[in-house]
């Protein structure tokens, strides 16, 4: 298992069309996409930073995690998520090490990437999100 980069940081925001207009024109990062995450209750935009993204994440319903984010805690950085080429086996050293994990099994998530948010418990207070390519 070897970890290949910082994917992305998820930035939690009450509205991504408030907030686009300072990361792509202001900032001038490359604006290439949104979609929606159901599953998650969000709605996500992307932009490129060098090998990197910042993802803007918007709650798409009163009961999504980043719309009780955003209550708790207001606008700002909500996970860093870390690219690996094998999230079972990281997920598997996570759960033998006794790491408290939010997704015991990796999920779909934005552009179809495998997915799994470990507890900040275990990692000093930051969200962290593995992903892996889809295969
Ligand atoms: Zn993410």
């Amino acid at each position: 298992m070897s970890i290949e980069k910082i994917d992305h940081i998820g930035i939690a925001v009450e509205s991504i069309e408030e907030w686009l207009g300072y990361y792509r024109d202001i900032l001038g990062l490359k604006y290439t996409g949104s979609e929606e995450v159901p599953e998650q209750k969000v709605r996500v935009a992307f932009l490129k930073i060098g090998e990197s993204q910042i993802e803007l994440l918007e709650p798409t319903s009163e009961d999504s995690p980043i719309a009780k984010f955003l209550k708790k805690r207001g606008s700002g950085i909500h996970h860093i998520a870390i690219k690996v080429d094998d999230i079972n086996t990281a997920l598997a050293r996570h759960h033998d090490a006794g790491a408290r994990l939010i997704d015991k099994e990796a999920r779909v998530g934005a552009h179809n990437m495998r997915i799994a948010f470990i507890h900040p418990a275990a990692s000093g207070g930051v969200l962290l999100e593995l992903c892996q390519e889809p295969s």
